[in-house]
């Protein structure tokens, strides 16, 4: 049976609904309802071809797809096997034309592991996902490992958690084990929300069954009864979709009481998040779920011991749960053939700002900077020079040209004083201002900070008013030492990671960039 694969997520804000429906319609019109299949899905990656509609089991990837194009699919690709060059990508380097997805420069160095699903399945459909090998590792840890043995598969993978701070998550799971108190949680932080930033996103609206599987191993794992998925409301097809799968889960059995008969219980549910940054911080997080304002508290103690209503709680981000599935269902050793000493598996980035192939992006850690923007990225728009890149959001930093040779993990990049992050990589051109930049993400962080604590809330403050100074023309030379001065300050006393890591991006420029600093305050003496 032939597939038409439509990206219904983030492809839907260019039309995809009338895309999938035009294409339903010329296939009921043809009489082959029955040998083809229209077929809803998360995201195919490239966001920068938009709509994306892939022909299974051909191969084949059409790219800015029309409503009007649906009738010369079907008659010619879908009955004839003919390609349509117009909807084929189009290699600018060689002007040759590509129809098969696996022979697009985009998808060449990518190793699609945890998103093997999204732009293949429906992810409204628990089939779609159980036919792709889903809730074989859930049902795998039930019925053939003891907890304990579950964490040290996830110790031996050596997965670090994806959501920035790159803690190992076997070691983060067996706290949780052996704090004596119950009941636990378990809770999915999908609260992305940094500028610049998709990969959560897309995961739980492509393949939502992924990360609650590996929810529900986690919580086997720790002993939790309860789980939670703490989710942005402004993600309306996540949670649309996470509802869904919830539902489903429950129906099949494989949430609830006693589950496949194990006397295992897992419950689950989902809290929606009004959009706050800081609540992706795990301790506003948790304030949030317990219904109080999101503000961060310190630590210790920290969530493994006291978290939610002062139970233990373990709290990962989407990334790294759906991580889990895969680990389980194939070995540590399996998914150690990918990645660095340090760090094994993939990661996704989402790949935006300028450059030719923007969208998300999976690779193995270890990859380098060059490879992702030249090889997968395309290169830079107009033959401009590359000039850096902005890694890990607000609280990462600015890489310049000099590293594109550098792999992508997460001691490499904080060395130089940027941080992989949750994976959001803009990618700037040499008609960036780096000032204007850093005055851009602190401009975000300073209306983000809770202001809680005087070092980030005042902090954020000073920094913005000196910034946009400099960017206006009215800025001292004393102002880089302030900055300098300021930054330092926050990074040590502020109360929690938003403070501490919000004057990176102006750290970072000044210290690759100071000339053009200096630059702005003399142009305007
Ligand atoms: Fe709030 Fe900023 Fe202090 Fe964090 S560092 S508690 S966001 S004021």
């Amino acid at each position: 049976k032939t597939e038409v694969h439509v990206c219904m997520t983030g492809c839907r804000a260019y039309g995809a609904a009338a895309v999938r429906d035009a294409l339903a319609d010329a296939v009921t019109r043809q009489g082959l309802d029955k040998e083809v299949e229209i077929r809803s899905t998360g995201c195919h990656g490239f966001c920068a071809k938009a709509p994306v509609v892939a022909i299974e089991p051909l191969g084949i990837q059409y790219q800015e797809v029309d409503p009007e194009d649906a009738t010369e699919i079907v008659d010619k690709t879908i009955k004839n096997q003919q390609f349509i060059e117009r909807l084929a990508y189009q290699d600018p380097r060689t002007g040759r034309f590509v129809y098969y997805r696996n022979q697009i420069p985009f998808y060449q160095k990518q190793v699609r592991r945890v998103l093997a699903n999204c732009g293949r399945i429906d992810p409204t459909q628990i089939e779609h996902y159980i036919a792709a090998g889903g809730y074989r590792a859930f049902v795998k840890a039930l019925s053939k490992m003891t907890p304990e043995t579950v964490i040290e598969e996830v110790v031996s993978a050596k997965l670090r958690g994806r959501g920035g701070a790159g803690f190992p998550t076997g070691i983060k799971w067996r706290f949780a084990r052996q704090s004596p108190t119950t009941p636990k949680y378990v809770v999915c932080n999908a609260d992305e929300g940094d500028p610049g930033a998709f990969m959560d996103r897309a995961l739980l609206e492509g393949d939502p069954h992924a990360v609650i599987e590996g929810m529900m191993i986690g919580g086997y794992a720790m002993g939790a009864e309860y789980g939670i998925i703490y989710v942005r409301e402004e993600y309306p097809i996540a949670v649309e979709h996470l509802t869904l799968a919830i539902e489903q889960g429950k129906q099949l059995g494989l949430l609830g009481e006693n589950i496949l008969g194990t006397g295992f219980n897992f419950d689950l549910s989902l809290k929606m998040g009004a959009g706050a940054f800081v609540c992706g911080e795990e301790t506003a997080l948790m304030a949030s779920i317990e219904g109080k304002r999101g503000m961060p508290r310190p630590r210790p103690p920290f969530p493994a011991q006291a978290g939610i209503d002062q139970k233990p709680t373990n709290i990962n981000n989407v990334e790294t749960l759906a991580n889990i599935p895969l680990i389980i269902k194939n070995g540590a050793e399996w998914y150690g053939e990918l990645g660095t000493d340090a760090s094994k598996g993939t990661k996704i980035f989402s790949l935006a700002g300028k450059v030719n192939n923007t969208g998300l992006v999976e690779v193995p850690i270890g990859t380098t900077i060059r490879e992702v923007v030249y090889d997968i990225g395309g290169g830079i728009p107009k033959g401009r020079q590359f000039k850096a890149v902005q890694m890990g959001g607000p609280a990462g930093g600015c890489v310049p040209a000099r590293f594109l040779n550098l792999p992508i993990d997460y001691d490499t990049i904080q060395r130089i004083g940027a941080i992989m992050g949750s994976g959001g990589l803009v990618v700037l051109d040499e008609n960036n201002c780096m000032v204007e930049i850093a005055r851009f993400f602190l401009n975000f962080t300073q209306s983000e900070s809770c202001g809680k604590c005087a070092p980030c809330r005042l902090g954020t403050t000073q920094l913005l008013e000196t910034l946009t100074r400099i960017t206006l023309g009215q800025g001292h030379i004393e102002d880089i030492d302030t900055i300098k001065s300021i930054g330092h300050t926050m990074a040590e006393a502020s109360l929690c990671g938003l403070g501490q890591a919000s004057p990176k991006p102006a750290l970072s420029t000044l210290r690759y960039f100071e000339q053009e600093y200096r630059d702005h305050i003399h142009e305007h003496r």
